[in-house]
């Protein structure tokens, strides 16, 4: 969809940076996340999950993401983020998706490098980015259930060497969701992940972890970074307090404030991303 991004990933890890990339659920978080890109002049991946493109239906997501991108001059991307199976990252990279996550981090390592070679083999040829997740990065709800396993480098350099793989999401310590307590990136395992590969190296669950870790993680080669529940938190916060304080039916003055809300977020989430110091919020 964007001009091409492996080489912005490139150039973005040679100056020690990231590119954030944000979920979109709707055309207003869409343009909410485009606003903070185009306000920045930063670069921005759109992602939808699967559960996104079951929602829009799989031509309006990327509709709307080209329509957004070219509508606010921005240059973006379009990832398909944690597909479970082959069938759904077969029907986005045919639709136009520039980059697509396989996560089978939840089977066996042999599996794992199966379904990620299976991926490779579609996207091969098309330009398409594939990345993939090794250790086990919790889901919602399943933080207290377990101990997860976080990401070997030693398997980490294996699973990159037998699969090629673009993009890597390590699990070191961070999880989906809120945290519960303040999470604690093993920033040495991100260190010593780094050394052992090539592959782009993302960090998913940034929702929470606090911004010298971030910035910390993007110093030591995090290239990507998902962010997603507190678009999601900030939006509907916004949009509980407008639909409270008015009775409009006017949907087009319901949606902004909820919208400028996320775009101030993603801007400082953005700038962590770029190394910049992130502005104290706005006095109310
Ligand atoms: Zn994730």
């Amino acid at each position: 969809m964007g001009s091409d991004l492996r080489e912005t990933l490139s150039e973005y890890r040679r100056c020690g940076r990231a590119i954030l990339a944000t979920n979109f659920y709707n055309a207003e978080t869409l343009l909410a996340v485009l606003r903070a890109a185009c306000a920045l002049g930063s670069p921005v991946i759109l992602q939808t999950s699967p559960s996104t493109i079951e929602y829009l239906g799989l031509k309006v997501a990327v509709g709307l993401a080209r329509a957004g991108r070219d509508e606010l001059g921005v240059q973006a991307w379009l990832h398909l983020d944690h597909a479970r199976d082959v069938g759904m990252v077969r029907r986005c990279i045919e639709a136009g998706y520039d980059s697509v996550m396989i996560d089978a981090s939840d089977k066996d390592f042999e599996t794992n490098v199966r379904l990620t070679r299976e991926v490779m083999a579609l996207a091969q040829g098309r330009g398409v980015l594939v990345e993939a997740e090794l250790g086990y990065i919790p889901k919602l709800g399943e933080r207290e259930a377990q101990q997860f396993e976080m990401t070997s480098p030693e398997q980490a350099e294996r699973f990159v060497r037998e699969t090629g793989v673009d993009l890597l999401a390590v699990a070191i310590g961070n999880a989906h969701g809120f945290y519960k307590q303040t999470p604690q990136l093993d920033l040495e395992r991100l260190r010593a992940i780094g050394e052992r590969v090539d592959a782009f190296l993302v960090l998913h669950g940034a929702s929470g972890i606090p911004d010298e870790q971030w910035r910390e993680a993007v110093r030591r080669g995090i290239v990507k970074v998902n962010f997603a529940t507190e678009i999601k938190d900030t939006f509907m916060a916004g949009l509980r307090t407008a639909v409270q304080q008015s009775d409009s039916i006017d949907i087009r003055q319901v949606f902004p404030p909820a919208m400028q809300a996320v775009t101030e977020l993603v801007k400082q989430k953005m700038r962590l991303c770029l190394g910049q110091e992130a502005l104290p919020p706005a006095a109310k």
